[in-house]
């Protein structure tokens, strides 16, 4: 019997071999795609069905790649000939919210934004807020990691989740983690699920660490500065007075003038660069006085608004910078991480990389947290040899100044080559010997993330 015939015969109607589903599944948001289709998708309604899945996958070593809603920027989704396909978005149920002891439990389908739209009646939130949250899924995100703009303050998903139940790749259902605050029995194996990308097991359920919303204002400041350069000091210097902000985020002159174009805006100077600011809580506007203050000594140009919905017209200008550089080209967007105070030698090495490689390189960051998307754009669906070779050149610039290849999008298949440089052969060995105790036969989402160099 073929793989797709046993699937059937055991969970009937939730096998989906159509090609729509079939052609959907080869690619992720990351502009990739495998190079054909794979065996079938399965729609798992229950953890039974993940763990048939699995079983099914072991006993015919047929590999697996587990999908949420296919929004991740690397890769990690994307299934090909001879693999099954294991989708969880349909186990998407909020099972049980906790305001006494801040918790919520949920499947890991549930799409990001609508379970905060649900806590949000109830008074909480779950922090973590990729721009994707309206389109993602909440095991997505924990299976890549993410963050998002209000993480500098509010933390990123691994601050925010006490436990997971995953299903190993031999069927076996796992609980790690705990519902206490504390908790540190054993070794952490809930951290070491956050941001495996489905290459240890598959996320069936999650024990998230809640807040409750923020009381207060929100303000709201832009500051322009004449280059990049100063723009990133002037967030440094933010960083170095002590204030927290909610949201900082930069632009360089590229990315800004795109967005600009969009959104038929008045073209802003040349080179001018923006940081956007918020901040919330009680403390709201005094806190933004300072900062404002800060960065008028750095010689930015500030706008600042105590009203939100004028604050949100400017954000929108950030929040616009995915649609700008689709309007562009095809994009490989970049995500490396470097310590807050290299954030200006970083963008230095950005310039470099541009004049080396003739290439324009729009390039956001979370520069509350030293995040940085440098945006590859060309023709075509291919990535060009003389842009892979830019982006070498921008992942060994990151690491020299103390950084990482990825700050929250993960390593998916486009960046395994880089991640055994990145680690030292002795955290490589040690990583993949990890991985083959979760999954001795290597079925789960083969060809990512631990590829041999
Ligand atoms: C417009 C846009 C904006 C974005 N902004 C951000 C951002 O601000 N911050 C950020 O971090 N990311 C961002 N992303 C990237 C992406 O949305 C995140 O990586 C997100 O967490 C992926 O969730 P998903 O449900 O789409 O997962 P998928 O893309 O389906 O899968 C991603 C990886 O997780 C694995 N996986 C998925 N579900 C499970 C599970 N239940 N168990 C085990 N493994 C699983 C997959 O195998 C794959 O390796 C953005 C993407 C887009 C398109």
């Amino acid at each position: 019997m073929t793989v797709a015939a046993a699937l059937r015969s055991t969970l009937g109607d939730i096998v989906d071999v159509t090609e729509d589903s079939l052609e959907a599944a080869r690619a992720d948001s990351s502009g990739h795609s495998s190079p054909g289709r794979p065996l079938a998708v399965v729609h798992a309604e229950t953890i039974e069905h993940v763990q048939q899945t699995m079983r099914i996958a072991a006993e015919g070593r047929t590999p697996v790649v587990v999908r949420g809603a296919g929004t991740g920027l690397a890769g990690g989704a994307n299934a090909g000939p001879g693999e099954i396909v294991l989708s969880t978005m349909r186990m998407n149920r909020v099972l049980e919210v906790r305001p006494d002891d801040l918790f919520a439990v949920v499947e890991p389908g549930i799409l990001n934004a609508e379970l905060n739209a649900l806590l949000a009646e109830r008074g909480m939130w779950w922090p973590p807020d990729p721009a994707s949250r309206d389109i993602s899924t909440v095991g997505g995100n924990i299976a890549t990691g993410a963050g998002g703009l209000l993480c500098a303050k509010y933390g990123v998903v691994r601050d925010a989740v006490l436990g997971v139940d995953v299903v190993l790749a031999d069927g076996r259902l796992l609980h790690l983690g705990h519902r206490s605050v504390k908790g540190v029995t054993g070794l952490d194996l809930t951290s070491l699920m956050i941001g495996s990308e489905g290459t240890l097991g598959v996320v069936v359920g999650a024990t998230l660490k809640l807040r409750r919303l923020v009381v207060g204002e929100i303000c709201t400041l832009t500051a322009l500065f004449p280059t990049v350069r100063a723009a990133a000091a002037g967030s440094a210097a933010v960083t170095a007075s002590g204030a927290q902000p909610a949201i900082m985020e930069l632009m360089d002159a590229k990315a800004l003038a795109a967005v600009h174009a969009l959104l038929a805006l008045p073209l802003p100077s040349a080179g001018t660069s923006q940081l956007t600011i918020q901040t919330d809580g009680p403390a709201a506007q005094p806190e933004a006085d300072r900062i404002a203050a800060t960065l008028r000594e750095c010689g930015g140009q500030v706008t600042l608004t105590y009203d939100s919905h004028e604050g949100e017209r400017l954000l929108a200008i950030r929040r616009s910078m995915h649609g700008a550089m689709a309007a562009l080209g095809t994009t490989l967007i970049e995500d490396v991480s470097v310590p807050r105070s290299a954030l200006p030698a970083m963008y230095d090495e950005i310039t470099r990389i541009e004049h080396t490689y003739a290439l324009d390189i729009p390039t956001v960051a979370h520069a509350g947290d030293g995040n940085l998307h440098p945006n590859f754009i060309f023709e075509g669906d291919v990535v060009p040899e003389q842009v892979w070779a830019a982006a070498d050149d921008l992942f060994r610039s990151a690491i020299r100044l103390g950084g990482t290849l990825t700050g929250e999008h993960g390593i998916g298949m486009l960046k395994s080559r880089w991640l055994a440089e990145e680690l030292g052969d002795a955290q490589w060995q040690l990583q993949r010997q990890i991985k083959a105790v979760f999954d001795p036969l290597g079925i789960l989402n083969p060809g990512k993330v631990f590829v041999s160099a």
